[in-house]
Order: C-alpha cells, then structure tokens, then sequence
C-alpha cells in the first residue's frame, strides 16, 4: 500500500523562519515555501515549531517483570505522546536485560507496538550484582544491537569491573551509562543531605556520592580511552567535574532529568512520595547549575529518567515509597519553562539536547537527524503558546506518578511522526 503525502504547513522548523514540510512516505520529500501536492494531507502549523522526533536516553519501560507499572506498549504510547520517536529502554528490568535474549525480546516489543523505537540497553553486569561482566559483546550482537550500558538503579561501584566495562564496549564504540551513586556513602539515604534533611530528621544523600563516583569514571575513561556516560547528573559540584573532564579533552558525556531542572528538595517538606526520586530533588543553586550546564553544553542531554511506578509504591510512608517519577508526556514542556522561556536555550538547542545529541551517544540510527529533504520523517510539532495544567488521568503511561499533578506547564505535543506515519495527531494518539 502506498502511504500518502502528509504537508505541514507554515511550521517553524527548529524554531526558524515558517516553512512547508512535505512528507512522502517514510522520508521527508521536501522543506521550503509554498509547497502544494496533490491529494496530500494537510496539517496546518501557524505558530507551530517542528523538531526532530525526540530521543530519550534513559526510560525505564518496566516490560518484562513490571506490567503492573508500564509495557513496552504503554510506555511506548506514552513516549510519542510526549514527542518521542525513539527510546532507550533501561536494563533493570525481570529479568534484567543482561543476555541477548531478554534485549531481543524487548526490542521485538517495540516494533510490534509500534509507536516509538525501542533500543534496549544492556546490564553492564549480571543481574546488576556489580560482581561479573554480563555478556556485552553477545548483546551487541543480537539483533537489538546494543551500544548502551547501564546497571541503572544500581551503581558499577567496583573500579575494576567499571574499567573492564570501558575496555570492553571501546571495541565496538558502545558506551556506558553510570548511575554515579557511591553506594556506602548513600546507605538508608532518603534525600538530599542539606538544610531540609536535617530539618526534617531524613537520611541525607550527599552531593559527594555522585560526584566522587563521577570523578572516578572521568579519569577511568581518560586511561582507558573509552567514552562514559553520567545518568541523571543533578549536583552543581558535579557539573564542575564534567566541566574540567571534557576541557581535557576526556569523551565524556553527561544528562540531566526534566525534574532536576525544574523541582528542589524544599518539596519533600510535604512529606509526598511523589517528589522521592534517585538521584534525589536537590537545591535551587545546584537546579541552577544544571540549567546552565545545559545551556552552555557541559550537559549534552535531557533525558526523563521515566519510571513507572503502580499507586501502591508510592501511596505510602516517605521511608516506605519507592523511588522515580513518570516523566516521558512532561518532558518537553519541563524543558520549554525552565531553559526556552528562561532565555537559555532557543528550539534549536532544544532539537540538540533532546533529539541530535541523544541519538549521537546512542548511536539511534534514522533519529535525530536535521529536519531536510531526504531524511527519515521522525518529528514532532509543538504548540509553545499552549497552556494547560497536568492531569494525570490524561497520561497514556500506565502509572500517574507525576510531580507535576495540577501544575500549569506550557507546550503541548500536537503531531508526532515516526518515518511518515501519525503516532499522535491533533494531541491524541493515533
Ligand atoms: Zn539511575
């Protein structure tokens, strides 16, 4: 069957000038003004900014084990409706995705649901032990071709198996992607350690933790000559470190979460479990530094961090409540507040930090590509002018643990393309 022409028309591309897109097939066909085709769909985009189709780093999709939280469908659902065309999944899962067969089995998931490409990433080590290399090189090689590495929720804390890592992936150019967490300095830690833990009488995180793991890794991937990646960075202090790795010239690349921009730790004086969240809601100056980071590039990224949890982990004691937030249908509009409205950063910047620099690191072939003639059409188009207060009831994720419950945000994701096809049209899933 021959799929029909879609044109969109007078949408700023990256944020530019008004242009015409037309979209034949599975690839853009052309970018200009006045473009007409025949029989072509028409969407009209007055005011509208055209990216390229988001790209998240750092999911967690829950599928296999979790169900009762997110599927690879849902979260999927939920990731095109938050302007996503690809995603990575994070390792962490039941089983975890430590053998070829659990990467590939996902990554089949993903092209039956249909909604956004899932690229798994690997367990760095067996069952997350931190103990024995999983099997990198086997995973590499399925055909979910994995390039990305993550013991994500856990920590590689043991500096020779960190190493090993590196050496390893450098043969095939995969990366590692650290959840930076030195696990004795962060025992029964609740929260960020500061003035509000110790008001509060709450186990304190300290910004050491991450940031002396970080350091470590910096100068591990300088010996090694390997690149590394740093999940989630959320402290001032670990900005200066990614700051001095990279003027050393040191392949080091960094992201950080839409929450860590936006919210501080001065929320968990509420006592709700929806603001606990690993790496911890930390202080207005380090949610400072971060958007700064991201501005001048030191951070490369935003990624959600996403993580579904169902009502009964959260509905519960502070001390009790499990870890994470949903975040894949907020992103976007987390980011246009705290860096576009702010005068950080412009929409082309956002189309760096959220689709080309993402798809570099991970190597997402066909994704976060420029928005130009010849290209696979993954896009997105994104009314900035739209306000409107976050419903949970309104999430295509299975779970409704949001942050943002009754916030106003700007923004709102009206089309999303993967290669041609509508997976979200006029802001409802197709
Ligand atoms: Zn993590």
């Amino acid at each position: 069957m021959k799929m029909s022409k879609i044109l969109i028309r007078g949408a700023k591309v990256l944020g530019g000038e008004p242009q015409d897109v037309l979209l034949d097939g599975e690839t853009v066909e052309a970018v200009g003004t006045g473009l007409t085709a025949e029989g072509a769909t028409v969407i009209e985009a007055d005011g509208q900014i055209l990216l390229p189709g988001l790209v998240d780093l750092h999911t967690h999709l829950r599928e296999p084990g979790r169900e009762d939280s997110e599927t690879v469908l849902t979260g999927t659902r939920a990731a095109a409706s938050g302007g996503y065309t690809a995603v990575f999944a994070m390792a962490n899962t039941h089983p975890v995705a430590d053998t070829a067969g659990v990467v590939e089995q996902v990554y089949r998931l993903g092209k039956e649901a249909g909604y956004c490409d899932v690229q798994p990433i690997g367990a760095v080590t067996v069952g997350l032990e931190g103990k024995k290399l999983a099997e990198l090189g086997a995973m590499h090689d399925s055909a979910a071709g994995v390039t990305v590495f993550s013991d994500d929720g856990k920590c590689v804390d043991d500096a020779v198996i960190m190493r090993r890592a590196l050496e390893y992936v450098k043969a095939f150019g995969g990366v590692v992607a650290q959840h930076a967490q030195e696990p004795r300095l962060t025992e029964g830690a609740q929260m960020n350690e500061g003035v509000v833990s110790a008001e509060l009488g709450l186990g304190g995180w300290p910004a050491v933790a991450e940031e002396s793991i970080i350091a470590r890794d910096v100068l591990l991937a300088e010996h090694v000559g390997s690149r590394v990646h740093i999940c989630h960075l959320s402290t001032a202090g670990s900005v200066e470190i990614v700051r001095w790795a990279k003027s050393r010239g040191i392949d080091v690349t960094a992201e950080v979460t839409p929450h860590h921009l936006l919210l501080t730790d001065e929320l968990v004086r509420t006592y709700d479990p929806v603001y606990k969240v690993n790496p911890p809601l930390r202080t207005e100056r380090d949610v400072l530094a971060l958007r700064e980071a991201l501005a001048d590039g030191t951070i490369d990224i935003v990624a959600t961090d996403h993580a579904p949890h169902p009502h009964e982990d959260k509905d519960c004691e502070w001390a009790a409540a499990a870890m994470g937030m949903v975040g894949l249908e907020t992103a976007l509009s987390v980011v246009q507040q705290t860096m576009v409205e702010t005068g950080l950063l412009d929409w082309a910047g956002v189309a760096d930090r959220m689709s080309f620099a993402p798809a570099r690191i991970g190597r997402a072939t066909g994704h976060g590509r420029p928005v130009s003639a010849g290209e696979p059409a993954n896009l997105v188009l994104v009314d900035p002018a739209y306000r409107g207060t976050v419903d949970p009831a309104d999430f295509a994720s299975r779970s409704r643990n949001t942050p943002y419950e009754g916030r106003e945000l700007p923004g709102r994701v009206t089309h999303t393309f993967l290669r041609g096809r509508a997976t979200v049209m006029d802001g409802k899933l197709a």
